[in-house]
């Protein structure tokens, strides 16, 4: 049985594939279109305060509960997958759509060696880069954020090799389906041996979808 999706607007859907058609267009037009989805996407973005409660759509309540979620999470695929990592392991993960650095902050680079975090919003990206230096920020001996890139998924290939864990945490709706597959294709040569990625990402309570036009 198909169930249909909703836009904030409360406009219906049929199925997903209605909801592409209108956004991103059929073939011909599809270059076009795609762009105006993406630029929409970023605008929206930039319009946002580079704070908790910002980055979270106004449920910076949220941040707590996420991080524990997430934390007790990770353990358990940590102790499984690197058991050895307290030892000698230099662990390197990469924060995908990171926002102003809150997972990473809270969360990553408590675990990992170094941390990368990628965010095509520019302004979200200086103050992820403010509060992780080192100047303001006590992380563990040597735990560091390494690189910041200000690209976006679609546009993103990883260097080889380089990571454990691939984070990607309420940004991956961003993508179109195409975009969705072909980032994992490519961002599969960005991890170590054993490494893996996570994604995190909420669901619609009701239908198969929304399509959110702002999220306030
Ligand atoms: N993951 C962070 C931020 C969530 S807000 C956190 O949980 O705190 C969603 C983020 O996705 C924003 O920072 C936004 O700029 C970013 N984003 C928007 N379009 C994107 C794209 N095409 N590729 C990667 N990130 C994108």
């Amino acid at each position: 049985m198909e169930v249909s999706g909703l836009d904030s607007d409360g406009k219906e859907f049929k199925n997903a594939e209605e909801m592409w058609r209108e956004q991103i267009g059929e073939d011909g037009e599809q270059q076009e279109k795609k762009t105006q989805w993406y630029r929409e996407g970023i605008s929206y973005w930039e319009g946002v305060e580079a704070s908790v409660d910002g980055v979270l759509g106004g449920f910076g309540n949220v941040n707590e509960v996420d991080i524990k979620g997430s934390e007790a999470f990770l353990q358990m695929l940590l102790s499984d997958r690197f058991p050895n990592a307290r030892n000698n392991q230099h662990l390197v993960a990469l924060d995908c759509g990171s926002g102003i650095g809150r997972i990473t902050k809270n969360l990553l680079i408590r675990y990992f060696n170094e941390v990368d975090l990628l965010e095509p919003v520019s302004h979200f990206l200086d103050a992820a880069r403010e509060s992780l230096a080192p100047e303001n920020h006590m992380a563990p001996d040597m735990h560091k954020a390494t690189n910041f890139f200000c690209v976006p998924l679609q546009d993103f290939t990883p260097e080889t090799g380089r990571y454990d864990v691939v984070w990607v945490q309420w940004c991956i709706g961003h993508l179109t389906d195409d975009d969705f597959v072909s980032f994992f294709k490519r961002a599969k040569v960005g991890l170590k041996p054993g490494g893996f990625f996570v994604l995190k990402e909420n669901i619609a309570r009701s239908g198969t979808f929304l399509l959110s036009h702002s999220l306030i």
